[in-house]
């Protein structure tokens, strides 16, 4: 569903969701760990599946992976659609059109319930949509 509003050029220009700073770790998915030691110049890890082409894995990413930039959250006994900050392209987009999709595409975040997938509550992240329970 993120080919609508993302297309394999913008993360193939950027990557950056693949290259973790030590306090970005818990965005890592469990099956990328444990990562190689850190860049010595950048201080940031690099999954080992990020190629100069992308992401090796193609449509065999890990779920947490295929649903960045979005992600559903806990927060207090909701949970909720978010987005990160971090994604470039998606952040180019107005407000109202993530909101839209997170809209769109509510009961498929919905249907995400298992405890890896539902991550707790990060400020770096933008609110679009609480989910109900
Ligand atoms: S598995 Fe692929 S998409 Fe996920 S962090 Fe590694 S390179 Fe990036």
């Amino acid at each position: 569903m993120l080919h609508e509003i993302l297309t394999p050029a913008d993360c193939a220009a950027c990557k950056g969701c693949c290259i973790f700073a030590a306090q970005e770790l818990w965005e890592a998915p469990d099956c990328v760990l444990p990562l190689d030691p850190p860049n010595e110049e950048t201080d940031c890890y690099t999954c080992r599946h990020l190629t100069d082409s992308g992401c090796e894995l193609g449509g065999d990413k890990p779920p947490d992976c295929a649903m960045y930039p979005f992600r559903v959250m806990r927060l207090g006994d909701c949970r909720v659609v978010a987005v990160s900050r971090y994604c470039k392209a998606v952040n180019a987009l107005p407000l109202r059109r993530l909101c839209e999709f997170a809209d769109t595409h509510c009961a498929a975040f919905t249907a995400i319930t298992t405890p890896d997938m539902v991550k707790p509550y990060n400020d770096e992240y933008v609110i679009l949509r609480v989910l109900s329970q």
